[in-house]
């Protein structure tokens, strides 16, 4: 074990502050990164806040929030041979997985049936907590270690690691493309993401957003229209309208009013986690055989391929790179829903 320093936050709802943990040395397959920009999700405030205590086994603190994380690696166990010294490197939301239930052989490890292992707020195979990217190092088993594209900013990139394959995986699932009509409601982090793949996935994509603050960046980011769901004629007006909305919204809205607005065998995909459970109507589904579904990040096979799409089609987060110690402060901005579009710290200055 080596001493590693991170930020954490020391008990629920606290302040994050500098903290100093153990890390494991390198294993055989193992990759040692050291951490240069890891970005801010809106899953680590809910998860400092204890927000999803009703849907978690339980939350570990002190802990070190991160699972956007991006680096360069600095060494590698003697058997590891997917990565050398020197290359850019990523993890996203979880380390590792049982590799071996039905979903891990399917190249589902988010979905892994005896228990993905998150990047934080976890424990390792093992049963000690794990530690997440707002850290100087990391240490990953190689096969859970993403190649990151080469011809783009690590710091804009590594929001793709959560935001970019959250929105990424659905879009694929529900066959987003050309032809298709394509809602992202919310954007903030993921959402932005969203429309920037849906866009060049060929899909033709509408923001809901809550005002039309954003507008002009929604268009530069893809969008063809943009509405304020804070005015009540944007419900009447879109009314089966898409073939997909993804809902990226991480508070309590009415998801009634969201279904309304799908087509024919439309679906409608929450990604958002909002603390509170949300009632829907059967009508909503019955109407237009609607669909409501979830999905959760993607598998790492899924994820280096949404990378190197993204390497191909010149796409990036748009971000505010921030010192460490301005984490609570862009806490309070993202729960404020003031992001344009993430925060990425800058390890360099912890
Ligand atoms: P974010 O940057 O805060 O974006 C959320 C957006 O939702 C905001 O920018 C805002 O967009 C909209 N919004 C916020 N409060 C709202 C309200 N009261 N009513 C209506 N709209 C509201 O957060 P994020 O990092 O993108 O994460 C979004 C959610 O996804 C979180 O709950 C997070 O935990 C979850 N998440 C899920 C997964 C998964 O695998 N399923 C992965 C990562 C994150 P506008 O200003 O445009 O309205
Ligand atoms: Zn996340
Ligand atoms: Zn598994």
């Amino acid at each position: 074990m080596s001493k590693c320093k991170g930020y954490a936050a020391t008990t629920a709802r606290a302040p994050l502050g500098p903290y100093s943990f153990e890390r494991r040395e390198a294993r055989e397959h193992d990759v040692v990164i050291d951490i240069k920009y890891c970005g801010i999700c809106h899953s680590d405030i809910h998860q400092v806040r204890d927000e999803w205590s009703e849907y978690q086994e339980e939350s570990i603190f002190p802990m070190v929030p991160g699972h956007e994380i991006a680096g360069i690696v600095s060494a590698v166990g003697s058997k590891a041979s997917k990565y050398k010294v020197g290359d850019k490197v990523g993890v996203g939301c979880y380390v590792d997985s049982c590799r071996h239930c039905a979903e891990c052989k399917q190249g589902l490890e988010q979905y892994c049936s005896v228990g993905t292992i998150w990047t934080y707020n976890g424990r390792d195979k093992e049963g000690a907590p794990t530690y997440g990217g707002y850290s100087e190092r990391i240490v990953v088993d190689e096969n859970y270690v993403l190649r990151m594209p080469q011809n783009l900013p690590l710091e804009a990139c590594a929001p793709l690691l959560c935001a970019g394959i959250t929105l990424y995986s659905p879009l694929k699932h529900w066959h987003a493309g050309p032809g298709k009509k394509v809602a992202i409601v919310g954007m903030g982090g993921l959402g932005h993401m969203g429309v920037k793949l849906a866009h060049a996935l060929g899909s033709e994509v509408t923001v809901l957003s809550q005002t039309l603050s954003k507008k002009a960046d929604g268009k530069k980011f893809g969008a063809s229209h943009y509405y304020a769901t804070s005015d009540p004629e944007t419900f009447t007006k879109l009314a089966g309208s898409f073939d997909l909305i993804i809902n990226t919204v991480s508070a309590k809205l009415d998801w009634n009013q969201y279904l309304d607005l799908l087509k024919l065998d439309g679906t409608m995909v929450i990604v958002g986690l909002p603390e509170k459970d949300i009632p829907v109507g059967g009508f909503s589904l019955t109407a237009r055989r609607r669909s409501l579904a979830g999905s959760q990040i993607g598998g790492i096979g899924e994820i280096q391929e949404m990378l190197d799409f993204c390497g191909k089609h010149g796409i990036a987060s748009d971000v505010e790179v921030i010192p460490m110690h301005k984490v609570n402060e862009a806490y309070e901005r993202v729960l404020k829903s003031d992001v344009r579009y993430r925060f990425v710290i800058d390890m360099a200055t912890l």
